[in-house]
C-alpha cells in the first residue's frame, strides 16, 4: 500500500525534526500583521521577520506544513485550477528553514535524501534546476548527492531567483523536478525542465537567501545566509502514489468521490464533468480552510476572494446537475479528511458549515436566473457574430445576480468569447453616480441574519487594499 498523504506530511515533519528542526505549526492563511499580503502564499511568510533579523526565535532551524493560498497578486493560480493537474487555490506547503544556520550544502542533501530514501523516488527520474550564475549550487548537486551534470539545468531570474520584495533578502533558488515521461510532455522539440507543460513536474523549491538588496539594487552578501524551502504536499503525494495528477491522490479522491455520488456523475466519464469535480474539490478545501481561519464572505478583500471561489464552485455544481446547496456537504468531507492534521478546523465545522450553506443559499436564489440570462445573452451575441459579451449584461449579472466579474468571464471564455470590460466599468460608473449615497452593491456586504454578530465575535476580516470589488485581480 502506497503511503497516504497524511503519512507523507508526517514523515516530512518527522524527518526534519530528526535533523534538529523545530516543528512549528502552520500559521493562519490570513497573514498576521502583514498588510502587503492578502493570503499566506508560502511557508516562509510566518518567518519573514526572522529572516530579516528583526525577530529572534529560540531555534535556528524549523519545519512546517503551511496552509497556502495562491489566488491573488504575484501568485494567482485560480484560472489553472481543474485545468492543470498540479495547481490548487489552497494547498499545503511542506518546508524546512534555516535562519542563518546551515546553507546550500545541507539543504541539498536533506532534500535529496528525503525524496530518494524516505519517499523512495527513483533518482534517475529527478532533475534539478539552478540559477544561471549559481555555480556553487550546481557543484553541490554533483558532489554531495551525485546528480549527473546533464541533469542539472540552468534557469534565469524569472524562474530561479527569489526576492522578498524590491529590497531586502534575496538569492538564487534551485528546484527539484521529476520527469513524468515524454507522453506527458507538450511534444515540442525544446521541451525541458522549466517548460510549462506536465512532463517535468516541479516538486520542491529551495531558496538560498544569500544577499541583501538595497534601494539602488546593490546586493551585499548576508553574513549569515539562510534557507527557505517549499514542496507542495499534493504534488509529492500524487508522485509517491504513482499518479501524474494531484487529484488522483488520496488527498482528493474521497472528496471527489463524494461529489460524484451526490451528483450521480461518475469520475472519468467526461472531461468537462471531471473539471467540475476537480474544481469543486479544490474550492471546497479552499472554502473550508478560509472560513476556518475566520474569513467570511463579503464584497471586499479576503471575503470577496472567498465569495468568488464559493460562487465558482456553486456554478460547477449546477453544471453537474446539482440543485440547491451542496458545497457545505463537500466541505464536511474535507474537514473529516483533514481532522488529523488540522483538529482546529474539525472543531469549528459547525461554524464553517453554517457560513458556507448560508452563502450558497444567498447565491442560489439568483444563480439559475443569472445563468439563464447569460446563456441568452451569449446566444444573441453569437448570432450577431460578436466576440464579446456587452458590459451592460456583465454588470447586470454582477449587480443584480451576484456574479463576480471573473465568474462571468470564465463562463463566457468557455464559449470562446470575451467580456467588454470597459463597458462593464462604464456601467458600474453610471450606477455609482446614480446612487449618490455610498455605493453598497446589492446589499451583499451585509451578512445574512443567521451570521449577523459573527463579525463582532471576531470572525471575518476587513482588508480592502488589494482586491478590487469586481473579482478582477488588481494586485501586482
Ligand atoms: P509552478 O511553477 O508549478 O507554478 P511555483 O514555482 O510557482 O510552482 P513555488 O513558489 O516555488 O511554486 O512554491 C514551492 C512549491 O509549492 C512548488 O514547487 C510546488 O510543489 C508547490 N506549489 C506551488 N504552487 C502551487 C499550487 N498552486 N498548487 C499546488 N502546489 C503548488
Ligand atoms: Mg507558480
Ligand atoms: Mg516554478
Ligand atoms: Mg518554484
Amino acid at each position: 500500500m502506497a503511503k497516504t498523504g497524511n503519512e507523507i506530511r508526517q514523515q516530512f515533519l518527522d524527518y526534519f525534526v530528526k535533523q534538529q528542526h523545530q516543528l512549528v505549526k502552520s500559521s493562519s492563511v490570513v497573514p498576521a500583521d502583514d498588510p502587503s499580503l492578502l493570503f499566506t502564499n508560502a511557508g516562509m511568510v510566518q518567518f519573514k521577520n526572522v529572516f530579516t533579523g528583526q525577530e529572534k526565535r529560540p531555534y535556528n532551524r524549523a519545519t512546517t506544513c503551511q496552509k497556502c493560498f495562491r489566488v491573488s497578486g504575484k501568485h494567482n493560480d485560480l484560472e489553472n485550477v481543474g485545468r492543470t493537474p498540479r495547481h490548487h487555490t489552497f494547498f499545503e506547503m511542506l518546508g524546512n528553514f534555516s535562519f542563518g544556520d546551515y546553507f546550500k550544502e545541507k539543504a541539498v542533501v536533506f532534500a535529496w535524501e528525503f525524496l530518494t530514501r524516505e519517499m523512495g523516488l527513483d533518482p534517475e527520474k529527478l532533475w534539478v534546476s539552478v540559477y544561471t550564475e549559481d555555480d556553487e549550487a550546481a557543484r553541490l548537486w554533483e558532489s554531495e548527492v551525485g546528480v549527473r551534470p546533464e541533469r542539472i539545468v540552468r534557469l534565469g531570474e524569472e524562474e530561479n531567483f527569489w526576492a522578498m520584495g524590491d529590497t531586502g533578502p534575496c538569492g538564487p533558488c534551485s528546484e527539484i523536478h521529476i520527469d513524468q515521461g515524454a507522453h506527458m510532455g507538450c511534444g515540442r522539440e525544446d521541451c525541458a525542465v522549466g517548460c510549462d507543460c506536465d512532463r517535468f513536474l516541479e516538486l520542491w523549491n529551495l531558496v538560498f537567501m544569500q544577499y541583501e538588496r538595497d534601494a539602488t539594487g546593490k546586493m551585499t552578501p548576508l553574513p549569515r545566509p539562510s534557507i527557505d524551502t517549499g514542496m507542495g504536499l499534493e504534488r509529492i503525494a500524487a508522485t509517491v502514489q504513482g499518479f501524474t495528477s494531484n487529484y488522483d491522490s488520496d488527498l482528493f479522491t474521497p472528496i471527489m468521490d463524494f461529489t460524484s455520488q451526490l451528483a450521480g456523475v461518475a469520475r472519468g466519464a467526461d472531461e468537462e464533468s471531471d473539471v467540475s469535480l476537480r474544481v469543486i474539490a479544490d474550492h471546497a478545501r479552499a472554502c473550508a480552510v478560509l472560513v476556518g481561519d475566520g474569513v467570511l464572505p463579503s464584497n471586499e478583500g479576503r471575503g470577496y476572494v472567498l465569495r468568488r471561489i464559493l460562487r465558482r464552485a456553486a456554478r460547477h455544481g449546477r453544471k453537474l446537475g446539482l440543485s440547491g446547496p451542496f458545497l457545505h456537504k463537500v466541505a464536511g468531507v474535507v474537514m473529516d479528511e483533514m481532522r488529523g492534521a488540522y483538529p482546529g478546523l474539525y472543531d469549528s465545522r459547525a461554524f464553517v458549515d453554517k457560513v458556507i450553506i448560508s452563502e450558497e443559499e444567498r447565491f442560489g436564489e439568483t444563480l439559475d436566473t443569472g445563468l439563464k440570462l447569460l446563456s441568452e445573452a451569449l446566444a444573441e451575441a453569437k448570432a450577431k457574430g460578436q466576440d464579446v459579451l456587452d458590459g451592460q449584461t456583465a454588470f447586470k449579472l454582477y449587480d443584480t445576480f451576484g456574479f463576480p466579474l471573473d465568474l462571468t468571464m470564465t463562463i463566457v471564455a468557455e464559449e470562446g468569447l470575451g467580456v467588454d470590460e470597459e463597458g462593464f466599468d462604464e456601467a458600474m460608473g453610471q450606477q455609482r453616480s446614480r446612487s449618490r449615497a455610498a455605493w453598497s452593491g446589492s446589499g451583499e456586504h451585509q451578512l445574512p441574519p443567521a451570521l449577523a454578530g459573527l463579525r463582532s465575535e471576531g470572525f471575518g476580516t476587513t482588508f480592502t487594499g488589494y482586491e478590487g470589488l469586481t473579482g478582477r485581480d488588481t494586485a501586482a
